[in-house]
């Protein structure tokens, strides 16, 4: 992406006369480095995180040798990728979802408009035509009129069952009798859609904070939009200190957001991003994979 190649270059430049020197010195690193940290914060990545990056990339960079076949330049974006790759969660499989439960109850929380109702509805088809699973969806956003059709919606055109009940009905019971549904239907995963608002409230905190304790799902997963960038991370923290996460869903990430938030999210509040959406349809969720993120950040 652009940003790669302006970063590349800019340090192309930085380290034009520096071949044949064999080590990077404090100096050059530190020009580099000056390109990193604009290039990380015009991709949104929040100013504390990406001083904290910067440093952790220059303890790496000087004295680094400068190996034969990488440029200088290059040897610094390497480090910095796989710092990336680092930060947002390495190789190790910890953004893997928790299927373990039985059956596994997965939590969707997040603010209105953030993308949650549609991303219960993919996650279920996901979950579906990739593991051979059989989802319940659960229909528990009552504050948001229109969740609940949308839901049910969603789930008669991907030929997914939906739990609901009227309106009015209690968020919590929606939840604890959705679990005796699913047995009863031989649902052996279930998501449930839950309180949305426009702003995190008293109120809705502590309806999610009923339900994680009567349900004790597998996963909390925060739906966040990513085009929303430093507010992402804001809404990550304080979700993440009232209710708990065990993770987050960024969506929108098909938008020109440039992934930013997603490192800052984990820097911030160390939680694993899980799936990412990437388009309003039902097939455009994705597991979420560090270097995939990483080269996307820097190209
Ligand atoms: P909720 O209020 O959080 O339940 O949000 P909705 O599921 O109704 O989604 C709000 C809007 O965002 C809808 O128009 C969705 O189609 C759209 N949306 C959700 N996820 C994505 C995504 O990954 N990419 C894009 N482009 N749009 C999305």
């Amino acid at each position: 992406m652009a940003m790669f190649e302006s970063l590349s270059k800019r340090l192309e430049g930085i380290f034009n006369n520096l071949s044949g020197q064999g080590k990077l010195t404090e100096e050059d690193v530190n020009a580099a480095l000056r390109e990193v940290r604009i290039a990380l914060i015009e991709a949104d990545v929040n100013l504390k995180v990406a001083r904290q990056f910067v440093e952790r990339v220059k303890e790496k960079a000087i004295g680094a040798d400068v190996l034969g076949s990488l440029s200088p330049a290059q040897q610094v974006l390497s480090i910095v990728n796989d710092e990336l790759i680092e930060v947002l969660g390495g190789t190790e499989g910890k953004n893997k979802l928790e299927l373990s439960g039985n059956p596994p109850v997965i939590m969707l929380v997040g603010l209105q408009g953030s993308g949650k109702t549609t991303t219960a509805a993919k996650l279920g088809r996901y979950l579906r035509d990739k593991q051979g699973m059989r989802p319940l969806l659960v229909a528990a956003d009552m504050y948001r009129p229109a969740a609940v059709n949308q839901l049910k919606a969603l789930g008669k055109q991907l030929q997914l069952p939906v739990y609901w009940e009227q309106m009015g009905a209690d968020p919590v019971d929606i939840c604890v009798n959705a679990l005796e549904h699913a047995r009863e239907q031989a649902c052996n995963v279930i998501i449930l859609d839950t309180a949305g608002r426009l702003n995190i409230d008293e109120r809705m905190m502590e309806e999610v904070r009923t339900i994680r304790s009567r349900v004790q799902p597998h996963e909390v997963l925060l739906v966040a939009d990513a085009m929303t960038g430093q507010e992402a991370v804001r809404v990550a923290k304080d979700f993440n200190e009232a209710v708990s996460l065990t993770g987050m869903i960024l969506t929108k990430m098909d938008g020109d957001a440039r992934g930013g938030a997603a490192l800052s999210i984990r820097a911030v509040t160390g939680l694993p991003v899980k799936f990412m959406g990437v388009g309003e349809k039902t097939d455009a969720l994705v597991p979420f994979h560090p270097d995939r993120l990483a080269s996307r950040i820097l190209g």
